[in-house]
């Protein structure tokens, strides 16, 4: 039994981490997007039968020390996996998922992340498994994944980000992955 820990990034006390405003007037914020992803998740996760948490049901910022320490309680208590939701930035397109230097296991079950993804998103690109050394990746005791999901300020990819279908299947390709992470890691045979 594999219980998914899932991560909402920023608050909407963060400053910066929101999308240009477009000519149509639109902006992206990203601690709304992470949470209506998260949101998506968990409740995808909930009609599939598979356990979830959600580590940050508040609006505002939770400090990482925090969701590590709420992740690293529930990790204590059985197998878990966390996953933690963004929106990228920097300029560029697609998607990345990262894993902390030298995980092993959490590699893996990114790469299975990144097998999935031209199901998601056939003409967009998936930018690779990259390591970092982000504090919910270290000091989480359970494998850990980040996912960034398109860039919010490259206007089409944020088109995607606010639109509902985009945000579906960003949040499709995370249960479709976590579904070949069970059935290839955790199935009985
Ligand atoms: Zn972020």
């Amino acid at each position: 039994m594999l219980t998914i820990l899932l991560d909402n990034g920023h608050g909407n006390n963060t400053p910066g981490k929101k999308s240009p405003v477009w000519p149509d007037g639109r902006q992206l914020l990203e601690w709304e997007f992470n949470r209506d992803i998260v949101a998506r998740i968990a409740h995808r996760l909930d009609e599939a039968g598979i356990a979830c948490h959600r580590l940050v049901p508040e609006e505002n910022d939770i400090a990482l020390a925090e969701r590590c320490r709420r992740a690293n309680q529930l990790a204590r208590q059985g197998d878990c996996l966390l996953v933690s939701v963004h929106a990228n930035a920097g300029g560029g397109s697609g998607g990345e998922v990262f894993t902390y230097p030298g995980a092993a296991r959490s590699l893996e079950y990114a790469r299975i992340f990144g097998q999935r993804w031209p199901f998601a998103f056939p003409h967009l690109r998936f930018r690779g498994c990259k390591e970092a050394n982000f504090a919910i990746l270290r000091e989480s005791i359970c494998p850990a994944l980040l996912t960034e999901n398109l860039f919010m300020d490259n206007e089409s990819d944020c088109q995607i980000l606010l639109s509902t279908e985009g945000r579906d299947t960003i949040a499709r390709w995370h249960v479709d992955s976590i579904q070949q992470i069970l059935q290839q890691f955790y199935s009985s045979r």
